[in-house]
């Protein structure tokens, strides 16, 4: 498969049939697995074969869907879990040791924060943050006791994007592993084991499944490094359920279709609501006005699907225009084959406080666009309805 290209990969890399020969690949809906003999169950237990043993460590679904994952990202190893979350901590957890130091863009997803600054100190684990502007000032926060360096890109909500060359050389200089959450991007449009990343992780949960049903995770890289958060996870159990494995090996399969037609989706949506009088500003990767597009256009194949825009009227505005959207609807989620609409200040940023939301790019009334699959225009009047 290895030489075959991306959409067909996405379709035809499956588990191998049973004896039923179907077409499309069952569900294996069972706990644990057997044996014919007692040494066939010593040897899988010895590592002497890879035969299937229990679904806390693999199962063919899962097995499945991180193979498929392995070639769309171009992995050497990869390995599933429960959610985006649990993908995120079982990494961290299983690669870093107590007195580690971690670098981190400063605007990384709310709950990948929360871990950086209440519980690794915890476990005396530190972490300094980044400014997307200024990659190359990673550099000046490096100590003998950084290991890891750990992005975004582009960034949840602020949409900055970073430059994965630049990062990769500060890492490979100087001895650290490179972790990229590539969430938002998906394979399709970014692959940064391609600029040197050792890590990706994925929020399944998002554009992978795309339909909103199902919650997972997604952990690939090299093998070495995928081994030991694997048996962190092994013994852990943040495990994906062959089910939610199942749904998102065939969402795969559409992948590219969603991807191309989400990016043209929300480029159309940026491009008609940019220069808008109520609007502060529009920011959209693809947009020439972005202050990274030139990162965008060389490592992103399309801008996404997440448009983001600020109300000159602050945060009542932000919620004012919320509460007048009639199709697009208020959830916290993104990726979906719906429009959905959130607005941090009043959701999932309001712990913050308006200095620190505006530190990380979050404006008062900043609104973010997942933008669907409907019909562009419909997607448009909606906002332009909202915002009159
Ligand atoms: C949603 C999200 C996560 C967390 O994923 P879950 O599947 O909700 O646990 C992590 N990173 C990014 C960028 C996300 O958007």
């Amino acid at each position: 498969m290895k030489d075959k290209s991306f959409e067909t990969q996405a379709i035809r890399a499956q588990h191998n049939r049973s004896d039923n020969n179907e077409h499309s690949v069952p569900v294996y809906l069972t706990s644990s697995f057997v044996f014919d003999t007692a040494d066939d169950m010593r040897a899988a237990f010895a590592d002497e074969n890879d035969a299937f043993i229990y679904s806390r460590y693999t199962n063919p679904n899962t097995n499945e869907f991180v193979n498929k994952m392995c070639l769309l990202e171009g992995a050497e190893a990869g390995v599933a879990s429960a959610s985006g979350m649990s993908a995120i901590y079982t990494t961290l957890a299983g690669l870093l040791s107590s007195g580690d130091h971690v670098i981190a863009c400063s605007s990384v997803f709310g709950a990948t924060h929360t871990i950086f600054t209440k519980y690794f100190p915890k476990w005396n684990i530190s972490h300094s943050y980044f400014n997307a502007d200024h990659p190359e000032k990673i550099t000046e926060l490096i100590t003998p006791k950084t290991k890891i360096i750990y992005l975004e890109t582009p960034t949840n909500p602020a949409i900055e994007v970073i430059d994965l060359e630049v990062v990769s050389k500060i890492a490979k200089e100087n001895k650290l592993l490179l972790v990229v959450d590539n969430c938002f991007a998906t394979p399709f449009l970014q692959q940064p084991i391609k600029y040197g990343a050792d890590i990706v992780i994925h929020s399944a949960t998002k554009y992978i499944d795309g339909q909103g049903r199902v919650l997972g995770g997604v952990v690939l890289g090299k093998k070495e490094l995928v081994n030991e958060i694997y048996l962190f996870g092994r013994i852990t159990g943040p495990s994906l359920s062959p089910f939610n494995a199942w749904v998102l090996s065939k969402s795969l399969e559409t992948l590219s279709l969603r991807m191309e037609r989400h990016c043209e989706n929300a480029l159309y949506i940026a491009t008609e609501v940019e220069g808008h009088p109520l609007l502060e500003f529009v920011k959209y990767p693809f947009l020439k006005s972005h202050p990274h597009y030139n990162i965008a256009i060389k490592q992103m194949k399309a801008g996404g699907g997440i448009v983001t825009f600020s109300l000159k009227g602050g945060f009542e505005a932000g919620k004012n225009f919320m509460d007048k959207l009639k199709m697009i609807k208020i959830s916290p989620n993104l990726g979906d084959s719906r429009t959905i609409a959130t607005h941090p200040a009043s959701s999932t940023h309001c712990k913050l406080s308006a200095q620190e939301r505006n530190s990380v790019g979050i404006t008062d009334g900043l609104i973010r666009i997942s933008v669907g699959l409907e019909n562009k225009k419909d997607i448009l009047q909606d906002i332009l309805q909202a915002l009159s």
